[in-house]
């Protein structure tokens, strides 16, 4: 079996972003030779999600909004007595996952031909890591 690890690291210019990393993560599939097994994607943060959804702008806003109203940015949360002021970050983090697994098959993503892999940042503007972790043959 082999196994491959690579790091990427964003450091968005908003609070809130929504990046589509499908690309990023079928070149990880590629350098790792690996033609069928999975590959893990996650987020090393607590305040920023990797999911799997369309690519379309309209429901990225949709997901915006929609974390908005489950979650919404205000000041009264415990979390903050810390002295922080992403309480809502965490609480999107947890809606969202932090995390994916997808299968490789003939050494491409296996994938549905809507499924994109996203980093969703909700706490951004500094630098936040993202691991990607193949495993196969
Ligand atoms: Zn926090």
């Amino acid at each position: 079996m082999t196994t491959y690890t690579k790091y990427l690291t964003f450091n968005t210019r908003q609070e809130h972003e929504y990046i589509n990393i499908t690309l990023e993560v079928a070149e990880a599939i590629e350098e790792s030779g690996v033609k069928d097994g999975l590959v893990y994607v996650g987020s090393m943060h607590i305040t920023s999600s990797v999911y799997i959804n369309d690519a379309e702008d309209g429901l990225l806003q949709d997901i915006e909004t929609w974390l908005e109203k489950l979650a919404p940015a205000r000041p009264d949360y415990k979390h903050h007595r810390t002295g922080e002021t992403n309480g809502d970050a965490h609480l999107k983090n947890l809606i969202m996952g932090h995390s994916v697994t997808c299968p490789i098959t003939r050494g491409r993503l296996d994938f549905g031909p809507w499924q994109q892999i996203y980093y969703a940042e909700f706490d951004g503007q500094r630098p936040k890591r993202l691991i990607i972790k193949v495993m196969g043959e």
